[in-house]
């Protein structure tokens, strides 16, 4: 179970696009931007160490742009980036006069920076860059008077922080509206368990990631008479029956584990582990379940679980492992219901006429 995924790993990450969008507008304009200074610097001021800079700061964030563009990027590589940009503000601003003003361009590195590194990035280095740029500004006023000093090093902390705060304020909101809408969106709402979504994704990034021998197998489990509980015990009763066997089996497999894909029928994936270790859980979450009194007021009940699993093989898609395991389900409850049952040839395996009708008709 170790190589069980985080909820937030399961969906697409849309901070990751959000960052990337920007990080595709700023390359863009920096693109331009540079490069038209460049050529301003080269010809008319003969500024050519300056031109150089602007030509490698252009070159670059086209580089950015071009690989965005393409997908090829990484964290790090925006991190990286990033991290540019803020060592070319302080350079510019240490090496040019100060009356040029080029440090008012700082108050653009707070929203920056969020937007780029996230909150806790975003913060540590908004700090250290306002530090930074308050020295660098310190130094080269030392030579005038402290009162001009003290002037513009006032008006820019003001604005920074100020840029700051709202920064910090936009980032955490929105983080925060990404992680309900995320829990939305891979939870079922009765049960609280994953849903059939969440499923796919974890699924999706199991085959992407996958190293080699790396095992999964997947169980399908119904409730047994189900409708029967709901008949004699009512609907709501039958709700909290679903919310607490789900509790009951995802203390055993682990909440990242246990996926609603139906009324009363959960899936489990269990990583790293091969068809007679999953048994054993199925067995486990067989034993439980049927030992587990359910009691709700007055009212006493007992359940019983069917399973079939199925384990992964290269090359299988999601729907032919649960075609598989359901037909396994589907032979318990032939059976006599209450009971495990593994498949033990693969995904594509030939299936018998009536199993293949049952399938269809689900
Ligand atoms: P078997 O032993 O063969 O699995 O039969 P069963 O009665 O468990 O299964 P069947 O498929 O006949 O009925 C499932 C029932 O589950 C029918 C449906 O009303 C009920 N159900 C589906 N979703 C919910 C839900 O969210 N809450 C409640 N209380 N009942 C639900
Ligand atoms: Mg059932
Ligand atoms: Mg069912």
């Amino acid at each position: 179970m170790q190589n069980a995924l985080k909820m937030d790993d399961r969906l697409p990450n849309k901070s990751y696009l959000l960052r990337t969008s920007v990080l595709s507008g700023i390359s863009l304009f920096l693109t331009l931007i540079a490069l038209f200074f460049a050529i301003f610097h080269f010809v008319h001021q003969n500024e050519y160490v300056m031109a150089f800079a602007e030509c490698i700061l252009s070159v670059y964030s086209c580089s950015v742009y071009t690989r965005i563009k393409q997908k090829r990027y990484s964290q790090k590589y925006i991190l990286s980036y990033a991290y540019y940009l803020m060592f070319m503000l302080l350079l510019g601003t240490y090496s040019q006069p100060v009356t040029q003003g080029l440090f008012i361009w700082s108050s653009f590195a707070p929203m920056m920076l969020y937007l780029l590194l996230g909150i806790r990035h975003g913060m540590y280095t908004s700090g250290i860059f306002l530090l930074i740029q308050s020295v660098i500004i310190a130094i080269k006023f030392s030579h005038n008077d402290t009162y001009n000093m003290l002037e513009s090093m006032f008006n820019l902390v003001l604005c920074y922080v100020g840029i700051w705060v709202v920064s910090h304020l936009y980032e955490s909101n929105r983080s925060d509206i990404e992680n309900s809408l995320m829990y939305l969106a891979s939870r079922d709402s009765l049960t609280g368990t994953h849903n059939r979504l969440s499923l796919s994704t974890a699924f999706h990034r199991f085959t992407s990631t996958k190293k080699e021998k790396q095992h999964l197998s997947l169980l399908i489990l119904d409730i047994d008479y189900f409708k029967q509980i709901n008949d004699r015990f009512g609907h709501d009763i039958g709700d909290k029956v679903l919310i607490e066997t789900s509790l009951i089996i995802s203390r055993i497999v682990g909440d990242e584990n246990l996926f609603r894909i139906g009324g009363e029928e959960f899936c489990i994936t269990l990583f790293d582990m091969d068809l007679d270790e999953a048994k054993k859980i199925g067995e486990k979450l067989r034993h439980t379940v049927s030992s587990h009194l359910f009691s709700f007021g007055d009212k006493r009940l007992q359940l019983t679980l069917s399973i079939g699993i199925c384990r992964y093989r290269n090359g299988d898609n999601l729907s032919d492992i649960l075609k598989l395991a359901d037909i396994e389900l589907y032979k318990a409850k032939k059976n006599g219901k209450n009971q495990v049952r593994i498949c033990q040839t693969g995904a594509k395996t030939s299936t018998t006429e009536e199993e293949v009708e049952h399938y269809e008709s689900v």
